[in-house]
């Protein structure tokens, strides 16, 4: 599809490129020092509340794995950049905004509950595709916040396995902000061993963000969603969690 491209400005283009290249410098250390080859861990620049030259300034950069955590941005910022990006989406997801995410994202992180899943499926399978999907856990097993319960989630799992049109390749987890983090990445890391053991298909640890990505690399994060370290602070009200819809 041809689209109308955003150029990012020279000085933005150096800013991210230097940011980005300081990430991956920390993942490559982290994995070095748990024994991990650098290759086994994505980084996925997280680059919701900024804007599309942003996005633009990360590819100049050779960064393709970008993720947005509104259908919203995820929309705008597709459709401003065009082919080259492989987009994820990592925030909370509406039933009716399913359509606006199926075909541009090539992973869903956030599925967590069934009504989601199926919509995904029929939507998905109704185009002729097969989702690829994580599923959110709430690991920290708080009421207020997204993902299927720790012991659900096994149940859960083999339920959207059942569906045509959607595939589970993993568990994402947003640890509490209080408390240690490696606690919830590890937690979530023996949810995955124990599932990988009954669908194998089930590997990919999404887990580590600016803050905590050393750690959730040695405890087996697989994908990293990465934002504040890779575009730098971003404006108020787009906190990973938050399912305030933003007004212009
Ligand atoms: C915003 C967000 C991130 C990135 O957070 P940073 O602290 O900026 O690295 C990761 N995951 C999700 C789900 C988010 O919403």
């Amino acid at each position: 599809m041809m689209s109308p491209e955003t150029h990012a400005a020279p000085d933005l283009v150096d800013d991210v490129a230097e940011r980005l290249a300081d990430v991956r410098d920390r993942i490559r250390a982290a994995a070095t020092a748990a024994g991990r080859s650098p290759s086994s861990v994505l980084l996925v620049a997280v680059s919701k509340g900024h804007p599309p030259e942003a996005v633009a300034a990360a590819l100049a950069a050779g960064q393709r794995d970008l993720g947005e955590s509104t259908a919203q941005e995820l929309v705008a910022k597709a459709a401003a950049i065009g082919a080259g990006i492989r987009w994820h989406f990592v925030g909370r997801l509406q039933r009716n905004k399913v359509k606006d995410v199926i075909g541009r994202a090539g992973l869903i992180h956030s599925v967590d509950r069934m009504p989601l899943a199926e919509a995904i499926a029929e939507r998905s399978h109704a185009a002729g595709r097969v989702q690829r999907v994580l599923v959110q856990v709430n690991v920290g097993d708080d009421p207020d916040k997204a993902g299927c319960s720790t012991d659900e989630v096994g149940r859960f799992v083999g339920r959207v396995r059942e569906l045509t049109g959607i595939a589970v390749q993993g568990l994402m987890a947003i640890p509490p902000l209080d408390g240690d983090p490696s606690d919830h990445f590890a937690t979530l890391r023996g949810l995955r061993d124990d599932l990988r053991g009954r669908f194998p298909e089930v590997q990919h640890l999404s887990m580590g963000m600016s803050g905590d990505v050393e750690s959730a690399i040695a405890e087996g994060a697989t994908i990293v969603r990465v934002g504040e370290s890779v575009f730098g602070p971003r404006p108020s009200g787009t906190a990973p969690e938050s399912s305030k819809r933003k007004r212009a």
